[in-house]
């Protein structure tokens, strides 16, 4: 007698969705041989009893099976488990495709879409009025940028509306005037740069963001431009056109050419034990590991110490690829396992260059009872020319 297939054991291999995934993916998830590292080394294994399930995504993208659970709104885009996999499958890319044929299909998440409405009326995912853009910058000289200037400051979405990553923009504004720098905003005009839209995966909106933000930058004559956030960052260097004249900096490495100029010099000691914790769009995505420790390095009485897991190895803070607008429970967050890593270290101050890693961790570290203090890299070197650091 045939045995009855349960009706649970019934998969239906759909060529349609098949050929759409491959098409969205570009075969990405060809080559996956389905070893399970990537679902072995992704950080929600340490936090939850069941483990995001990679591997099976990978699986059912590659024979053209419909997701389930909604696995892939899970993943933060980190590309630790990218490190790892033999195959070089580029996991978190394959991720966001697959949440772009989600926004094809209906099936996004409670939330997202309001985060797309407000980055189409308000220019940006903080649901705050384009007229308060310039609100982060009281009380600094911040002139309007002019192709006279060296660099446009792209202070972007999140240091200019959220009140702990507008101390880091002030920073960085009393920075560069510090330095000599001459440098310039777009003040109201300026743009989104499409983070939330790539994280979230409306991929179709993003294009459109690119092309109105190329025309604006093109316009206002920009050509290098420094970033506050790692996301930034990633975004006009790897997602806007080649040849859109742009020449993207993240403030780091800005930093660490003009101490390496002379143009920035350090005369008063910084006596602290600082720990750096790597943004993954800094790190991993974009390879700049050595500028942040370069700048921190260069101040005098700073002793730097490495977590455990840093650089490559580094955890992420749990808010890339679209998370920091996804809500997160308490003490199932990233950031949470980082309170240990650091308290190994026995710094004083825990280190980062990133807004939505600053957020993440101080939250976690508060959560936690620690007394080590959370700073970006830019508040740090701020306090140490005694130019107003966390104000
Ligand atoms: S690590 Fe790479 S090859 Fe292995 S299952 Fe994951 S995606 Fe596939
Ligand atoms: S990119 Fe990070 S969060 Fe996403 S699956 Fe890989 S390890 Fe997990």
């Amino acid at each position: 007698m045939a045995r009855k297939a349960a009706a649970a054991e019934v998969i239906t291999l759909d060529d349609g969705l098949w050929e759409r995934v491959m098409e969205a993916t570009h075969g990405a998830v060809a080559p996956c041989f389905q070893c399970g590292v990537c679902t072995a080394t992704c950080p929600w294994g340490l936090l939850q009893e069941e483990p995001v399930n990679v591997r099976r995504l990978m699986h059912r993208a590659q024979i053209g099976i419909e997701q389930e659970d909604g696995a892939m709104w899970w993943c933060t885009t980190c590309r630790a488990c990218e490190e790892l996999c033999p195959r070089g499958v580029p996991i978190a890319d394959v991720m966001l495709a697959l949440r772009d044929l989600a926004w094809k299909d209906g099936g996004v998440p409670k939330g997202v879409s309001s985060v797309m409405w407000a980055m189409y009326w308000d220019g940006n995912p903080w649901r705050r009025p384009p007229t308060q853009r310039t609100g982060w910058s009281k009380g600094v000289d911040v002139p309007r940028f002019s192709p006279a200037c060296d660099v446009l400051f792209y202070v972007g979405c999140t240091p200019s509306y959220d009140s702990r990553s507008q101390k880091v923009a002030r920073a960085l504004a009393r920075i560069f005037g510090e330095a000599g720098v001459t440098f310039g905003t777009l003040g109201e005009r300026e743009p989104c740069c499409g983070d939330a839209a790539y994280g979230l995966g409306q991929h179709d909106y993003l294009r459109q963001i690119i092309e109105a933000n190329t025309r604006l930058f093109a316009e206002e004559g920009v050509s290098t431009l420094v970033t506050t956030s790692p996301h930034c960052y990633d975004m006009f260097a790897n997602h806007y056109a080649k040849d859109s004249g742009l020449k993207p900096l993240h403030y780091t490495q800005y930093l660490a050419t003009l101490i390496d100029e002379g143009k920035l010099r350090f005369e008063r000691p910084f006596e602290a034990t600082l720990t750096f914790h790597d943004p993954c769009y800094l790190g991993r995505a974009n390879g700049v590991y050595d500028e942040p420790r370069a700048v921190l390095s260069a101040i005098p009485g700073v002793t730097l110490v490495e977590m455990q897991r840093s650089r490559a190895d580094a955890l992420c803070c749990g808010g890339g690829g679209g998370r920091m607008w996804i809500d997160t429970k308490a003490g199932e967050r990233f950031a949470d396992l980082r309170v240990a890593d650091v308290a190994e270290t026995g710094a004083d101050i825990l280190v980062t260059a990133c807004p939505h890693c600053i957020a993440c961790l101080e939250d976690s570290l508060k959560m936690a009872g620690s007394a080590v203090r959370v700073m970006d890299v830019a508040e740090v070197v701020a306090e140490a020319l005694d130019v107003g650091g966390a104000s």
